[in-house]
């Protein structure tokens, strides 16, 4: 991938950007989750885009297992309070304008006022497209 367009070729266009995340996260993490029942997120409603609706016990087709997202009805004050009150390690990045955190070429700090993903991918311009692929939603069925 590398060889045929360069190191930084999540920069230039969407497609790349995908091929270089699909690659590096989509592809590694479906073979971590191959066999497995069930893995566990750090997912939140208040996130937004597609996380504004997930449950807490999802079926996630696209790893034929369940996606377990117990802290889909915390805030991100909510993560911040419990974190603070039971002196859990976190990323000091966090207090530097990272509330969420991805690869250091894709990762920015936000400014005052920007929602919380707008750090990721800044350079695409889309809001709704702050996902690298590895959440795909599908609510699990009654
Ligand atoms: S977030 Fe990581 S995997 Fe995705 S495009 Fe950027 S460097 Fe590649």
């Amino acid at each position: 991938m590398v060889r045929q367009n360069g190191n930084n070729l999540f920069y230039k266009g969407r497609a790349n950007r995908e091929l270089c995340c699909g690659v590096r996260k989509v592809e590694p993490l479906g073979r971590a989750l191959s066999g497995l029942d069930a893995w566990l997120t750090g997912l939140r409603r208040d996130q937004g885009m597609e996380r504004g609706s997930i449950a807490i016990v999802e079926w996630d087709s696209a790893h034929a297992n369940y996606k377990i997202n117990p802290l889909a009805n915390w805030t991100f004050e909510q993560v911040q309070e419990f974190v603070r009150d039971n002196e859990i390690p976190y990323n000091e990045l966090h207090d530097k304008g990272y509330p969420s955190l991805g690869c250091a070429p894709c990762t920015r700090a936000i400014k005052p006022g920007e929602d919380i993903r707008a750090g990721r991918w800044w350079w695409e311009g889309d809001p709704d497209a702050k996902e690298c692929g590895i959440h795909i939603i599908a609510p699990l069925e009654a």
